[in-house]
């Protein structure tokens, strides 16, 4: 395995050993990035390899999400609802059209965290001329604005970066960082009715998840019932999608906490990582500074039709706590 790693280069660098890849792990905590980014930087890459990969592998995270979901939707449509609203039709109508208002509004903000990312070339408009003080991006070979950061997965440099999301293949920066707390908040909302959906449905045909008999669900023993018969492969689906429900609302439930105390402190990952609060402001200055006008945020949870309306600001310039441009 680790031999066709190293050939494809995606998950190995050969010439870093673990003890300096651990360091760079630690390096980039420290600067806020993760140490997935760390790992990707692509200093002794040549820049058509990296490319290839890195484009790959963004592909590869939007492939994962997008056959994810259209399962957990598939079998919420098909098994898990029908079976829990078996006795009630109008129930399961109704049940059934909640599901797809989370899923669309889902896959609507998941599509606008890709193509509304903020790339500070050609994506912003040349109205602010660079400063002096900007600093120099060696990959871009320009000033830069401030807070915008260099993502080597995204081959650009971001607005206001915040960090590179796996499974959008994009970076969550100033224009899209607003679709991406809308997208975790639906996600949390799936999660758990497909969590609460799996153990009804599992508690009736096969054993309850949170009970006593927890430890069937392990992977060995459930294995072990499938093959002699006991668990159909429903059984086994459902399990694995209640499995990955669990597990997806967990990590979004962090991200979405992580996030709403960023954007209350006026943070991007990578300035609490290094404690940088210089562009903090007032509560309504920070939020508006993500989501725009602070009246329309409630619309963005119901609908994302103001897709429109721009984040305060222009993305290239920011005010400091002394109300200092820069
Ligand atoms: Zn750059
Ligand atoms: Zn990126």
């Amino acid at each position: 395995m680790s031999t066709l790693n190293n050939e494809m280069g995606f998950f190995t660098r050969p010439e870093k050993s673990f003890s300096e890849a651990m360091k760079d792990a630690w390096k980039a905590a420290q600067s806020g990035r993760s140490p997935m980014e760390a790992h990707f930087e692509t200093d002794s890459l040549s820049e058509e390899s990296a490319r290839q990969r890195f484009e790959a592998l963004n592909a590869a995270g939007r492939f994962f999400y997008g056959s994810l979901s259209i399962i957990v939707l598939y079998l919420a449509d098909t098994t898990t609802l029908p079976y829990v609203y078996a006795d009630d039709p109008d129930a399961l109508t109704t049940r059934r059209w909640v599901f797809y208002y989370i899923f669309i509004n889902l896959t609507l903000n998941y599509l606008l965290v890709i193509f509304q990312l903020s790339k500070y070339k050609p994506d912003a408009l040349p109205t602010v001329a660079p400063k002096e003080w900007w600093k120099y991006c060696d990959r871009c070979k320009d000033r830069i604005p401030t807070r915008a950061h260099h993502c080597p997965l995204c081959f650009a440099c971001i607005l206001r970066r915040d960090h590179h999301c796996f499974f959008a293949g994009v970076c969550i920066s100033y224009n899209n960082q607003r679709y991406f707390v809308v997208a975790l908040t639906y996600i949390l909302v799936g999660c758990l009715y497909s969590l609460w959906l799996s153990n009804k449905y599992l508690s009736g045909t096969y054993r309850a998840m949170f009970s006593s008999e927890w430890y069937y669900f392990l992977p060995p023993v459930m294995l072990y019932d499938f093959v002699f018969g006991i668990a159909t492969i429903k059984v086994l689906l459902i399990c694995v999608i209640g499995f990955f429900s669990f597990s997806a609302g967990l990590t979004a439930a962090y991200y979405l906490t992580m996030q709403i105390l960023l954007i209350i402190r006026g943070q991007t990952t990578h300035e609490f990582g290094k404690g940088i609060i210089t562009y903090r402001r007032g509560l309504k200055h920070n939020i508006e500074s993500v989501f725009g006008p602070i009246c329309l945020v409630p619309f963005y949870f119901i609908f994302p039709v103001v897709y429109c309306v721009k984040p305060k600001g222009n993305g290239l310039e920011w005010e400091t706590v002394n109300g200092k441009k820069v």
